[in-house]
């Protein structure tokens, strides 16, 4: 094994322990400040896209993909669902985002 290859494996390594802690973080919106909040999420779709681990699979459609905010209903946005579409708008920027239920 090449010495490249151990150090990118360790950086992923570490990648994934930084996205489960801020996971934690996120999962728990109501022990933590809104701007701690903003700061984990932006922190954890950083790392996730950076080292390409992907985004935990609970949060990949919850990401406001303007300010990467990650969008709780109610909380930080608003949940509008009209002709099995659902809207989630993004109280920060005002970014809508589209869900199909129907496919
Ligand atoms: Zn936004």
């Amino acid at each position: 094994m090449s010495r490249k290859k151990t150090l990118k494996k360790s950086r992923q390594h570490r990648a994934k322990l930084a996205q489960e802690y801020l996971q934690k973080i996120l999962e728990e919106p109501q022990k933590n400040s809104e701007d701690f909040l903003k700061t984990a999420s932006k922190q954890l779709w950083n790392i996730s896209t950076r080292h390409r681990i992907g985004l935990p699979e609970t949060f990949k459609n919850r990401f406001c993909r303007k300010c990467k905010n990650l969008l709780y209903p109610g909380l930080n946005s608003r949940v509008r669902i009209r002709s099995k579409v659902r809207y989630l708008t993004c109280n920060e920027c005002g970014m809508t985002k589209r869900t199909n239920f129907r496919s």
